[in-house]
């Protein structure tokens, strides 16, 4: 199956509320630069990676897969995607001037797209083509609810609303100027939701050590499940500083590039739920690796959803590492199977392909150049 044509594309999609802050990011829309690859079989095979969509950014993605990486595909059996992935790594020259950010994020999304197409030809899901069973359930964690610039009040209330739609786990955004308040909120939360569900809190890497020893040391009163990226994110040491001196697990990856920062934090003692994503990390070729790195070490994994939900969902089905998956829903309506919730864990998708599979509507509507 020839590989014909690689026609890049960006979508801006505003997000829900539109008033959306963590400790380091606002967001009003969710940009989503990515590819259609064409076959000569008729498969159209479809991927993107995610970003704060800031066009001039995510025009440097879409040129890097337009011009750089899509030349090299014309002509290619779609269907050989590891060695397709390697040679887009090795020989396109993009590692040469990036093995993080741009050059990655493109390939993640052509990566993405053949996947999609390699399972359209096998006439399967993603999820049984990765070799997951119909039975896997993944548990779905709610993130839509818990923004740092919500009031604390809009915390407990959309925490309970969460919890009355099914959801067994939400997540807060922490990181307020000052650290007490974020331990107010999270104490607020706790006692509306009750012991039984999960809590999560995530710091978008804006603590420093001393801040991350002091505050993490007492989340363990409001019992949180885990501290995600509380430090910078490549900071292995201060991460496996931090993991020795708490008891609350950390959480990390979305913002790893390649299995083999995940090998270093991995084995530093540096995290404990492994949270790789298909999108930043190179596409469903390396994430898989870094799941089956963690799975070696016996490290749960959540992989990062946001609105990337469709290719991890079914990765989390196909891998036993992975149980649960992160919820944010605003991307959801530009799909033709998009994920869905039901009673706290998504449902199976059934249609043959990755799941990233536009509506026909959605690059009319929301496409920028
Ligand atoms: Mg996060």
């Amino acid at each position: 199956m020839k590989i014909t044509r690689v026609e890049p594309f960006i979508l801006h999609v505003p997000v829900t509320g539109a008033r959306i802050a963590d400790s380091t990011n606002q967001v009003t829309h969710w940009g989503a630069p990515g590819v259609i690859v064409y076959t000569d079989g008729g498969i159209e095979g479809f991927g993107y990676t995610g970003t704060l969509g800031h066009l001039t950014t995510d025009r440097l993605i879409r040129d890097c897969i337009g011009e750089t990486l899509g030349p090299l595909l014309v002509g290619e059996d779609a269907i050989s995607v590891r060695a397709l992935w390697q040679k887009l790594h090795s020989t396109s020259g993009v590692h040469w001037v990036g093995r993080a950010g741009v050059t990655q994020m493109a390939l993640s999304a052509v990566d993405i797209a053949l996947w999609d197409i390699k399972a359209k030809a096998a006439d399967m899901p993603l999820w049984k083509l990765l070799g997951g069973s119909e039975s896997a359930r993944v548990e779905a964690y709610n993130t839509d609810g818990g923004w740092l610039n919500w009031s604390k009040q809009e915390l407990v209330d959309c925490a309970r609303a969460m919890v009355a739609d099914g959801f067994r786990g939400v997540k807060l955004k922490i990181g307020k100027p000052d650290s007490h308040e974020d331990l107010d909120r999270i104490e607020a939360v706790r006692n509306a939701i009750g012991p039984r569900v999960n809590l999560m809190v995530d710091a978008n890497a804006i603590w420093d050590l001393p801040t991350a020893l002091r505050f993490g040391a007492r989340l363990k009163d409001f019992d949180v499940y885990w501290i995600e990226e509380p430090l910078g994110p490549d900071d292995v040491p201060g991460h496996a500083q931090l993991a020795r001196s708490i008891t609350t697990p950390i959480a990390l990856g979305e913002q790893l590039y390649s299995p083999i920062r995940f090998r270093d934090f991995i084995t530093a003692g540096a995290v404990h739920f492994v949270q790789p994503d298909a999108t930043r990390i190179g596409g469903i070729t390396p994430c898989w690796q870094a799941v089956e790195l963690a799975s070696t070490f016996g490290l749960p994994v959540v992989l990062h959803a946001a609105d990337m939900v469709q290719v991890h969902l079914q990765m989390s089905i196909a891998h036993s590492a992975c149980d649960l998956l992160e919820y944010i829903p605003w991307l959801r309506h530009c799909f033709e199977e998009p994920a869905t919730v039901e009673d706290g864990f998504f449902k199976t998708p059934q249609m043959p392909g990755a799941g990233t599979t536009l509506r026909a509507d959605a690059i009319d509507k929301y496409g920028v150049q």
